[in-house]
């Protein structure tokens, strides 16, 4: 639906139509695990390039249960659109495995990561498709994946996939990169609504690699943070969360469960619908849906998450006069940190931390402000005006190279 909004406004053609609105390839894989206790478990696996019509393919993996192939699809196109609108030179990805990681030892998941990376090592590579943390994985896996498609290439190929620890190869910044991107986004908004970011509160859903460090760097920017969820529980404090006591109780306790400082709001799903100046969902998809979206009090809503906001919602938010910053432009500081780091991996450079950050600004304010002038232009909301950036740009590089043969 976002996609054909987007298509009948730039009256695309339906031959392009047709070809982005599938995948190229979908590789699906089904691997056998042996466990610590000596059993053998058959896990099964995707991997989807989406489009690579302006550059490699690139996109994350994630370990989680409900990982299936129409999400893995779904999430595939959206890096296609994601890399068009912060006019990186990559394509679009997205792989995963269907597993629950915190049921796995520390052992059963290096071999699950190893066979998985074995399973479509013909398929990627530093210039033919780039994978990258995701839900559950960190640079952890990704060491074990350069690690496993090395020894298969006989060379060490850092720039295989990109989130690496800093000194295998990783890039300073990378870690933190889509939550600053996140918080640089919602300050251009903050910006444009006439707001000042010290009379403003906010709420985050999803306390995970994206939800921590957007909390923290919101309240570096003078934000209050009054509220953050994860799988466990939803806590809230008016008067605004102690987010250091959080961190270290997180980094002890892995949940927000059981934490004591804060007021736990029940069921956890409500917390999305508390007074609060900015939402932030950095989740999973489809958790902005038209059965809680009249019920949003946020005049501002950026998109950490990949999909958060279903289409009837968004119509919602829209009449409503909530700014939505959609996904493909708010959550894409991570797929840019990722850019940078391939770069340094292929030229040998290791660049400094204040380097990566003003780069990564450059890119999110400029890549902002075309969105924004574009939506002003064209009388349509930021997420109709991302993709017709993004889809503009994508037909554009399939028409210039012409089909094949
Ligand atoms: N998984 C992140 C995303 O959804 C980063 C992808 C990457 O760096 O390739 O954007």
């Amino acid at each position: 639906m976002q996609f054909d909004t987007a298509a009948e406004k730039l009256g695309l053609e339906d031959y392009l139509c047709d070809i982005l609105k599938t995948p190229n390839r979908t590789v699906t894989v089904n691997f056998p695990v042996k466990m610590d206790d000596g059993t053998i478990k058959v896990f099964t696996g995707y991997r989807v390039q989406h489009n690579n019509a302006r550059g490699p393919y690139k996109g994350g993996i994630r370990f989680s249960p409900h990982v299936d192939l129409d999400e893995v699809n779904a999430l595939a196109s959206w890096m296609t659109w994601k890399t068009a609108v912060v006019d990186i030179p990559f394509g679009g990805a997205k792989g995963g495995v269907a597993c629950d990681p915190f049921e796995l030892s520390e052992g059963e998941l290096e071999s699950l990561t190893r066979r998985f990376a074995y399973e479509i090592s013909d398929i990627i590579g530093p210039h033919v498709d780039i994978p990258a943390p995701d839900i559950n994985t960190n640079a952890q896996v990704m060491a074990w994946i350069v690690d496993t498609y090395s020894m298969g290439q006989r060379q060490d190929v850092f720039a295989v996939v990109t989130g690496k620890p800093l000194f295998l190869g990783g890039s300073e910044g990378r870690t933190e990169a889509t939550g600053r991107g996140v918080v640089i986004t919602a300050m251009e908004a903050v910006n444009d609504l006439g707001l000042q970011p010290e009379d403003l509160t906010a709420i985050l859903q999803g306390y995970g690699n994206v939800g921590s460090n957007a909390a923290r760097i919101l309240d570096e920017e003078g934000v209050k943070v009054i509220g953050v969820s994860d799988i466990s529980t939803a806590l809230y404090d008016p008067e605004g969360l102690d987010l250091k006591d959080l961190e270290d109780y997180v980094s002890e306790h892995r949940l927000l469960e059981g934490y004591e400082r804060a007021e736990h709001i029940s069921p956890k799903e409500k917390l999305l619908e508390m007074e609060a100046d900015i939402l932030v969902p950095a989740a999973i998809e489809n958790q902005i849906t038209a059965e809680n979206a009249d019920s949003i009090k946020a005049k501002l809503v950026v998109e950490g998450a990949n999909g958060p906001t279903t289409p009837e919602a968004d119509r919602i938010l829209y009449e409503k006069g909530v700014l939505v910053v959609p996904d493909i432009l708010a959550n894409a500081g991570g797929v840019t940190v990722s850019y940078f780091e391939w770069i340094q991996n292929i030229q040998r450079e290791q660049w400094p931390y204040e380097l990566v950050v003003s780069k990564l600004t450059d890119k999110m304010v400029s890549a902002y402000r075309t969105v924004r002038n574009l939506a002003d232009e064209e009388g349509v909301d930021m997420r109709t005006a991302a993709y017709m950036i993004a889809i503009g740009k994508v037909a554009e590089a399939i028409t210039t190279r012409g089909i094949f043969p």
